[in-house]
């Protein structure tokens, strides 16, 4: 830890815990204590802690080819596209190596449309709480960061409105309006899906206007909410898809999708990374997307997620329980500290979240197993009655 703050950058508040090992939804740390993951490493180790079949590709693939750049062609790569285009709005994708490279392409693949309708100063509406990145594109379209004072300027074009206001959203478009760019369920705001009536209004005006419907599903995305996209579980489709995070289970990739309609925006010299969907990142988003883009799986992630939602429910202290599939947002009764919970769960051996003082965020494995969820959800009941003065064995 002494070593941690001499010589690396501060910018994280770690918890006090360095993990060593991981195994499914386990976690072990320095001194062999198990935690049970309930977090995924942010919503990225969906599939639980180096799960075999990712490991097999990677493994199969280094030793043969690991990094050639993206000035020739390379088998996974393309079978990757394909896979992520055909499975979602079907046109074509950009590769990337993080959620926040994914928005800096959708924000150029929105501008360099609108210049195309013949619009000078384009601007994209986002909304209040969303968090697209921390590069300068996302991070300016991230209206809680953008305005931070040390950090400026910002990149200019951005237009925020209330979370999940459809008539702001409605105020707010104008002639430059080149996209909406939002989350289809918030995230690190501490989990709130937008309304239809948000997605059906944000979809109308885009359609109206010719602006594009962007939703970033970094965190959503692959399999979180209990489909393949978040979208899907609504009647809107975007023109442009963000993903990363899950993507390559632990390996770092992301990827920006065009819809069928919307084709190809970018060209030759408009866009690039050197890593990004190199031979083992790729090979890894194909093993996630076989093991995750199936109804079982899929199935599996909806009844783990109505189980914790309906137990968690049944909690005296908890008032409410936000979200979607396995991304779960967990309210508490005003005088119950969600970071103090957070903290207790770690000391009895669960790995969560607090993104607010009233939330816990749940983000489990898709493997976690019943036995696992169920003691979760038993520990979040003792620590809450304990927090509540009810009982004194926390
Ligand atoms: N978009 C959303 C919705 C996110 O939750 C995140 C990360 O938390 C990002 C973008 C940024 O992703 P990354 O940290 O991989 O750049």
């Amino acid at each position: 830890m002494q070593r941690e703050q001499q010589y690396v950058m501060q910018t994280y508040r770690r918890a006090e815990v360095e993990f060593v090992r991981g195994e499914g939804a386990l976690l072990f740390d320095g001194q062999g204590r198990q935690y049970v993951d309930l977090l995924s490493g942010i919503s990225v180790a969906s599939l639980g802690h180096c799960p075999a079949p990712v490991i097999e590709a990677v493994s199969d693939q280094i030793g043969r080819l690991l990094h050639v750049s993206n000035l020739f062609y390379t088998g996974p790569m393309v079978d990757l596209a394909e896979r992520i285009s055909t499975r979602s709005i079907g046109g074509p994708v950009f590769f990337c190596n993080s959620g926040a490279e994914a928005n800096e392409c959708a924000i150029k693949v929105a501008r360099k449309h609108a210049s195309g309708r013949g619009i000078d100063d384009p601007e994209i509406i986002v909304f209040e709480g969303d968090f697209h990145g921390r590069t300068y594109g996302a991070l300016s379209a991230t209206p809680g960061l953008a305005s931070s004072p040390d950090l400026g300027p910002m990149l200019p074009g951005f237009r925020s409105v209330p979370f999940d206001d459809a008539a702001a959203l409605e105020a707010a478009f104008g002639e430059n309006t080149a996209a909406v760019l939002m989350e289809p369920v918030q995230g690190e705001a501490g989990v709130f899906p937008a309304s239809e009536e948000t997605l059906s209004t944000a979809r109308r005006l885009c359609d109206e206007s010719g602006a594009l419907l962007i939703f970033d599903e970094v965190q959503t995305g692959v399999g979180r909410t209990g489909s393949l996209w978040a979208y899907e579980q609504t009647a809107v489709r975007p023109d442009v898809l963000t993903t990363a995070k899950a993507l390559g289970g632990g390996v770092a990739i992301g990827a920006c999708v065009n819809s069928e309609r919307l084709g190809q925006v970018l060209e030759p010299g408009d866009h690039g990374s050197t890593f990004a969907a190199g031979p083992v990142a790729a090979s890894a988003a194909l093993a996630v997307l076989d093991a995750v883009d199936d109804p079982g799986m899929l199935r599996r992630i909806r009844d783990l997620g109505r189980f914790l939602r309906e137990s968690l429910l049944a909690i005296e202290g908890v008032t409410e329980v936000r979200g979607r599939g396995l991304m779960l947002g967990v309210g508490f009764e005003q005088g119950i500290d969600a970071r103090t919970l957070n903290s207790v769960l770690l000391e009895r051996g669960f790995v969560a979240n607090a993104p607010r003082p009233d939330t816990l965020r749940l983000l489990p494995p898709f493997v976690l197993e019943d036995e696992q969820a169920a003691g979760a959800v038993a520990a979040i009941g003792e620590v809450v009655a304990d927090l509540r003065g009810g009982r004194g064995e926390a």
